[in-house]
């Protein structure tokens, strides 16, 4: 178990002072201007040294992403985004780091800001989030009065940070949609390339990064990439914010060291499963997005990147939801894909028509008022949507319902099975 002076975050459950003063207390903003003096190339090569890798969900290499903004300026400004739209179901990590911790975020923007020559930065933040963003506000506020943000500031860099309201879109969490949509246009992807380094916000070189990213960054170059790096298993490394919801004795968010194994993590931080063990019934890893996984597939998990190739579902935001066997995972999976089809965008037919098209299927599937050859047909569309789509999203609504026909297919049979034998009983004609 990690320890507790190898936490990043030190206060994530809001139980210490979150005031400027308190959080140099804790140790941040500590030595800022002289990380500054190092220069950008060594902040940038500390980073990629660190093998930091986007706590978003995606898992990019952070440093990697910084060294694609251009070096030389052409004339565009360069510019920071922060994505706090935190969104994806079964993850509220940022939230917390927003309430509870924003110095952390605020200092990683300088710095980060700093090493990519931008002299602005942006944070996203999910329109529900309104004491998170008046809290991240305050702190900033904060800053400008202590002279740390600003033009002429004490740290001897000029960076100005804006706080900016989404409005409730899941969509804008994509990058590309959250820059559209902080152009002050339609929150919709973009195509990729051009990546935001080359062509980002009003067109001009951008990096976004997810908030817990850049919120580790102050630390991990105060205590050394080495330090960082110390934690976890090649290619997976760091120590990271994990979230447990659903059914676990005690649902928390807790930083852990990356490569903790799934059983630990739910022994140690969530208090054991609901009813024991044998009481399991799956889980989901990394968010909505990620593909269920049976109970038994968990036991020997490792919780990084990597450490769920094997069981076919991926790490994601690193947010699980755990259910038990009072779950009727038909319906959890059809309400996710009801989830996704309310989120589309709507600009690309497979994820447009395959989202709504995979729901009403998933909604007759719960009752059991399908055929078994449609399941074969719903898989087939998963994969005609998969991988054929603007953004990710359509991906991440085909991907659950894959995993659930992969691993419960049983289950969905012997509902469609129940289902027949009602009808016989009550002299329905069915159809062959
Ligand atoms: P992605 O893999 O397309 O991109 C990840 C990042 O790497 C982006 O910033 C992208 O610009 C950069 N990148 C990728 N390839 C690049 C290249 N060749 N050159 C330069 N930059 C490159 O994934 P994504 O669509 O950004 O994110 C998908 C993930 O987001 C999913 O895995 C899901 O887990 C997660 N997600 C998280 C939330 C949340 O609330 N935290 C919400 C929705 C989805
Ligand atoms: Fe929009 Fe879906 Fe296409 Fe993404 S995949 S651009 S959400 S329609």
């Amino acid at each position: 178990m990690l320890k507790d002076q190898d936490r990043i975050f030190t206060n994530i459950y809001g139980t210490k002072d979150k005031s400027l003063k308190g959080a140099m207390a804790r140790g941040h903003w500590d030595g800022t201007k002289q990380l500054l003096e190092k220069g950008r190339d060594w902040i940038v090569n500390e980073v990629k040294a660190s093998g930091l890798r986007g706590r978003g969900g995606a898992g990019f290499p952070t440093g990697l992403k910084w060294s694609f903004m251009p070096k030389e300026s052409d004339g565009r400004p360069h510019y920071l985004v922060v994505n706090a739209d935190e969104s994806e179901p079964g993850t509220c990590k940022d939230r917390d780091i927003l309430r509870h911790d924003p110095h952390t975020l605020i200092e990683g923007c300088v710095i980060a800001s700093f090493a990519m020559g931008a002299n602005a930065a942006y944070i996203y933040v999910r329109g529900e989030f309104i004491r998170e963003r008046e809290a991240l506000q305050a702190a900033i506020d904060e800053c400008y009065d202590a002279g740390l943000l600003g033009k002429n500031n004490k740290l001897g860099y000029d960076i100005d940070i804006y706080v900016h309201h989404g409005a409730g879109a899941y969509i804008c969490g994509e990058e590309t949609a959250l820059l559209e949509s902080l152009e002050g246009k339609k929150g919709q992807p973009r195509l990729k390339p051009p990546f935001p380094a080359n062509m980002g916000l009003y067109g001009c070189p951008t990096t976004v990064n997810n908030v817990e990213s850049i919120a580790v960054t102050p630390t991990i170059l105060r205590r050394g990439a080495a330090w960082f790096s110390s934690f976890g298993r090649p290619n997976n490394v760091g120590t990271k914010l994990f979230m447990m919801s659903g059914h676990v004795n005690k649902p928390c968010t807790v930083e852990e060291a990356m490569g903790i194994s799934f059983k630990e993590m739910v022994e140690k931080h969530g208090g054991g499963i609901r009813g024991g063990w044998d009481n399991l019934l799956a889980v989901i890893p990394g968010g909505a997005s990620c593909p269920v996984v049976k109970a038994e597939d968990m036991m020997n998990v490792t919780l990084d990147f990597d450490g769920l190739r094997d069981v076919k579902s991926s790490f994601g935001t690193g947010g699980m939801i755990i259910m038990d066997r009072s779950t009727d995972i038909i319906k959890a999976i059809w309400r996710i894909s009801a989830f996704f089809k309310h989120e589309s965008c709507g600009q690309c037919t497979p994820c447009r028509e395959g989202t709504g098209w995979m729901m009403r299927v998933m909604q007759r599937m719960v009752t059991g008022n399908a055929q078994k050859r449609e399941i074969d047909m719903l898989f087939d569309v998963t994969k005609q949507i998969e991988g054929h789509t603007i953004c990710a999203l359509g991906d991440a609504a085909a991907w659950p319902i894959q995993g659930l026909i992969r691993n419960f297919r049983p289950e969905i049979e012997a509902r469609i099975d129940q289902y027949t034998a009602n009808a016989m009983d009550h002299g329905a004609v069915l159809e062959a």
